[in-house]
């Protein structure tokens, strides 16, 4: 059996991809043991750009939090038509730690990027 990972249906295992969004179907199992390792994984950033999601993690990286970075694998996630929501996890332990250094980055961003778009 495999499964979408954006809308979550289900299919065949020989079909590859998604009829509904064009995804790259992945095996059930492996969706399912990907929900088990984040099951207590907490998501800290969300984000349309990728850019931003990856400058999150770089920096929870460098204080030494593991964190990872989702696309729209959320089935939760409503998709509404615009850019997917990229969103930043970490366990659930490292939240505080993680909200606090997000929230470093966002103070800086806004110093020199107000002008920039
Ligand atoms: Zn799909």
């Amino acid at each position: 059996m495999k499964i979408c990972p954006n809308c979550g249906f289900e299919y065949e295992d020989s079909i590859e991809y998604c009829s509904d969004c064009g995804a790259e179907l992945i095996l059930k199992e492996e969706s399912e043991k990907l929900e088990e390792k984040y099951k207590n994984w907490i998501e800290v950033f969300s984000t349309p750009q990728l850019y931003e999601a990856e400058m999150v993690k770089t920096n929870l990286e460098t204080a030494g939090i593991e964190s990872v970075i989702l696309e729209q694998k959320d089935t939760s996630f409503p998709l509404g038509g615009e850019l997917g929501e990229i969103k930043v996890l970490v366990p659930e332990y490292r939240e505080e730690e993680a909200r606090m250094i997000i929230e470093k980055i966002g103070n800086q961003k806004e110093d020199y990027s107000e002008d920039n778009e």
